[in-house]
């Protein structure tokens, strides 16, 4: 923890020295998926995102709590009161009990975060598991005097709570703005106000998922799920809060307000947004015909893809942009991104067997590559600054390879550890090509097969020789001859 981090907090709307509740200890609440269909581009961001945080927390020295959660009951359609439940929905239509449609796709969500490598979170709580915990925050608000009852359902009084607080403080907006945007729904006859929102709903006859409550027999709203959850397992004041910026408002309004009615304090220090990924400058959604899920990204199979993309790639992409940025999705911007990768992966193989020299000098720049590289780091994520000063390794690397420069052991470490440590630990980027069983299978193979054609060289059998180039070629491994004898890559 020798090196301070900051943060830009949603909330302040400045960067801040990040400073812990707990000291030595990070706990840190990231709203995860609702789990109705299959893992998307849109998840990749903050899966990434907040995923390097975790990595790079812990890099530091820190111990973390990380809680990201699955919600599983209460996310109605259009993100409002009305409508049916996502879940029962999806249910419904495959004829299938709502918790197979959530074990489905959160089995899928967790193959799809594996292969982008991002880890596990330490705890993966679902909001159907946290009933208990939601109905008692509702009688805590409600005894606060925020909340009030109407035909079985609970309803947050946003106006009562606006003289109080600031309703709008988190996405900076005041009452009168947030009145005007607001649409009537059916079934809002019960509210006082279209700006309340619901913190238990009673369950209409035909709603399959439904829990008693001293109000009603019904079910949770959506926001509540996450104000219960991160309070029982971070406490009532934590560290961060984060998610996407399309979870802002009115999600993350209302766990503020949720929070603030009950514990008479937000709880939390840092509020972080992760913007969000267009494609070709449009929102994705299936109603534009550009929606791509994760699996179809590794696969090539939807028509708006040129090609396939690796996990990897996709997680260099998304690390080539801040995560406050927004990202724009093409064909182009990954195939660009492909490319890097593939260069940056070559140096971290070829890092390892550089060759050192005694006499060389201490060389300032390697030098200098750590704390640049952690200064970014530690900037609020600057990921893109990180990657540009990886790439100047990558430079020093190949020089030293090309001979031009001459280095000693202690730079050489210096790089190995930004490659390993920095590379792999804290962004995660792995070689896709050896990192796995399989993928070190493939090497050792390539590797024996490479050693026969040298043989053949050796003995002047050039036809074994060219039928071993030419058939790898085939397969895709381009061997290329050296001076020192040969390099082989995998296109
Ligand atoms: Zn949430």
């Amino acid at each position: 923890m020798a090196r301070d981090f900051f943060i830009y907090n949603t909330l302040s709307h400045r960067k801040e020295l990040f400073k812990p509740v707990h000291p030595g200890m990070v706990g840190m609440y990231v709203c995860g998926p609702t789990v109705y269909g299959d893992a998307h581009l849109g998840h990749a961001r903050p899966g990434i995102t907040y995923d390097v945080l975790f990595r790079l927390f812990r890099n530091l020295g820190y111990k973390v709590r990380y809680v990201r959660n699955i919600t599983d009951v209460g996310h109605l359609e259009n993100d409002a009161d009305a409508g049916e439940d996502k879940i029962a929905k999806k249910a419904r239509l495959e004829q299938l009990e709502p918790m197979e449609v959530v074990q489905t796709y959160t089995l899928r969500y967790h193959d799809a975060m594996r292969r982008l490598n991002v880890l596990p979170p330490s705890i993966e709580p679902r909001a159907s598991g946290h009933i208990i915990e939601q109905i008692a925050l509702v009688k805590k608000i409600l005894d606060a005097g925020y909340a009030y009852e109407s035909n079985g359902s609970i309803y947050f009084d946003v106006a009562k709570y606006d003289e109080a607080h600031h309703y709008g403080i988190l996405s900076g907006r005041n009452l009168d703005d947030t009145r005007e945007g607001t649409r009537n729904l059916d079934g809002q006859d019960d509210k006082h106000s279209p700006l309340d929102f619901a913190l238990w709903k009673k369950a209409s006859p035909e709603h399959i998922m439904h829990w008693p409550s001293p109000w009603s027999e019904g079910f949770p709203g959506w926001h509540l799920e996450c104000s219960a959850m991160s309070e029982k397992y971070l406490g009532e004041v934590f560290d961060i809060h984060g998610g996407g910026m399309d979870l802002m408002f009115p999600h993350h309004e209302c766990e503020l307000a949720q929070n603030t009615a009950s514990r008479g304090q937000g709880g939390v220090h840092y509020w972080m947004h992760n913007n969000m990924i267009t494609i070709k400058g449009q929102k994705m959604g299936k109603s534009l015909g550009n929606f791509i899920t994760l699996d179809e990204l590794f696969t090539g199979n939807n028509k708006v893809l040129d090609q396939a993309y690796s996990p990897m790639t996709i997680r260099f992409f998304i690390l080539q942009a801040h995560y406050r940025s927004p990202l724009d999705f093409s064909n182009e911007a990954l195939q660009a991104a492909e490319k890097g990768y593939k260069r940056m992966m070559q140096a971290a193989k070829d890092v390892r067997s550089l060759p050192t020299d005694g006499s060389a000098p201490a060389n300032a720049e390697i030098g200098g590559l750590t704390d640049r590289v952690y200064d970014a780091l530690c900037d609020d994520l600057n990921t893109p600054i990180a990657l540009s000063v990886l790439f100047d390794a990558v430079r020093i690397v190949n020089s030293v390879k090309d001979k031009s420069l001459k280095i000693n052991a202690a730079d050489r470490d210096t790089l190995v550890s930004l490659f390993t440590v920095v590379l792999q630990d804290v962004l995660g980027l792995q070689d896709e090509t050896t990192d796995s069983a399989s993928g070190k299978l493939v090497d050792g193979l390539i590797g024996m097969i490479v050693e026969e054609r040298k043989q053949a060289k050796a003995n002047r059998d050039w036809a074994t020789s060219d039928r071993i180039r030419d058939e790898l070629k085939a397969l895709g491994v381009q061997i290329k001859d050296t001076k020192d004898g040969c390099e082989w890559t995998i296109e």
